[in-house]
């Protein structure tokens, strides 16, 4: 271990168990260690690195923002928040936006809304709304998201947690219908649980699922902080079930790999819940949040990022699913988000990803005993290749038990 991760893990809460590399710098797809090696970045920071690594044209729009306006507080106007609240709108097909920082942040505004919504709008009796979430759900780290994760260790010695969530199995509509009482304000899910596995669901669950929701007058919050900005090969992978929710959750890439910034987005009638006062972000759309959260979704329709993905994430999964190797279980995914589920009997995924770190390839073990293949948007056929001839290779050699796991 080198002087600073010495210094990281020292002084640093334990809260994180690192894979043994430190990185120094990324351009693209790529990032290298102080010692110059390169490494091609096949996990993308949780998606958050969509762009590839300090790409220009975000960079400049981040400098070139730092140097004129920096923070100044919700308290006055600006003008990069409207412009970029905007565009998001126009994007997305949302009526308001709601900026926040982190992905958490904007589901936390996402259940403060749905539950105002609820006594406001639908006549829920007071302090009597339910939320209903899915099963193997990841929505952020807070005392509220995690008090309904089903991850024991995520809850395990942070309670008590706020009542009113109930959980559902993901892709079981039946399920989510027969949970649904008349107390109900929302259903929280995400259209492929990323931390949870890459678990897609059932063809045609998002949209029955929309269905139901109408029908039962309870509102669809899709959390695409991991999903959406072309992850899946669309703008949004709601859309790509020609679904529209009635609240939306972007964040990760939205920052472009330079800040965090995070958005809850709405129809007016929801939104409309808010008034002054009710809730707020000191940072949120902040100018250099604002500048750079703009120039992202400029970046990601200029460079025609989601068609690239769309093509690069059909290739990426075509690699994986064609890799033979008996320790493979399962490949998943859509897009550029993709997983392959390990034996467990058989490998380890965090010794796979270990290995797969001396071999120059970023991965990260996940749910399920299963690697994240999530790399930024702009990688190309022949960056897919080598990562994914490194991965094979790897497989084979614990196969073989060339090496012990
Ligand atoms: C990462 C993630 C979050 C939480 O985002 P943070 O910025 O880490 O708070 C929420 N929802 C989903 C689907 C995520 O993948």
């Amino acid at each position: 271990m080198s002087g600073f991760s010495k210094l990281e893990t020292h002084f640093g809460a334990s809260n994180y168990a690192p894979l043994p590399v430190m990185i120094v710098r990324g351009e693209g797809v790529f990032v290298w260690d102080q010692d110059g090696r390169r490494y091609i970045d096949m996990m993308g920071a949780y998606s958050a690195a969509s762009f590839g690594h300090c790409h220009p044209r975000l960079v400049a729009a981040l400098s070139a923002q730092a140097g004129r306006l920096d923070t100044i507080s919700r308290a006055f106007f600006s003008d990069t928040l409207g412009p970029f609240l905007a565009r998001a709108c126009e994007l997305t097909g949302m009526d308001v936006a709601l900026p926040m920082n982190s992905g958490a942040e904007a589901v936390e505004t996402a259940l403060k809304a749905a539950r105002k919504w609820a006594y406001k709008v639908k006549g829920v009796p007071q302090d009597r709304a339910e939320i209903i979430a899915a099963e193997g759900n990841f929505h952020g780290r807070t005392i509220s998201i995690v008090g309904f994760s089903s991850v024991a260790q995520y809850r395990d010695g942070f309670g008590p947690f706020p009542p009113g969530f109930r959980l559902v199995p993901f892709g079981d509509v039946a399920a989510l219908e027969a949970a649904i009482t008349p107390h109900t304000a929302a259903f929280l899910v995400e259209p492929i649980q990323g931390e949870g596995g890459i678990n897609v669901p059932p063809p045609g669950y998002l949209a029955e699922a929309a269905r139901i929701c109408r029908k039962h007058r309870v509102l669809l919050l899709c959390d695409e902080v991991q999903t959406g900005l072309g992850r899946t090969g669309g703008l949004l992978a709601c859309q790509q079930d020609d679904v529209k929710p009635d609240g939306l959750m972007l964040g990760k890439a939205l920052g472009g790999g330079l800040l965090p910034v995070s958005l809850f987005l709405a129809r007016r009638e929801v939104m409309q819940v808010f008034t002054p006062g009710d809730h707020g972000s000191t940072f949120g759309g902040n100018p250099l949040a604002a500048a750079v959260g703009l120039a992202a979704l400029d970046t990601l329709i200029d460079e025609r990022l989601i068609e690239h993905a769309a093509t690069a994430g059909a290739y990426l999964l075509d690699r994986l699913g064609s890799i033979r190797n008996p320790l493979i279980r399962e490949v998943r995914g859509r897009g550029l988000l993709a997983g392959v589920e390990l034996h467990r009997e058989r490998a380890n995924a965090r010794f796979v990803a270990e290995r797969m770190v001396r071999a120059g390839v970023l991965t990260k073990d996940t749910h399920r005993n299963t690697l994240r293949f999530t790399p930024p948007l702009i990688i190309q056929n022949q960056q897919i290749d080598w990562a994914i001839d490194r991965f094979a290779e790897v497989l084979d050699e614990i196969a073989e038990a060339k090496v012990s796991i």
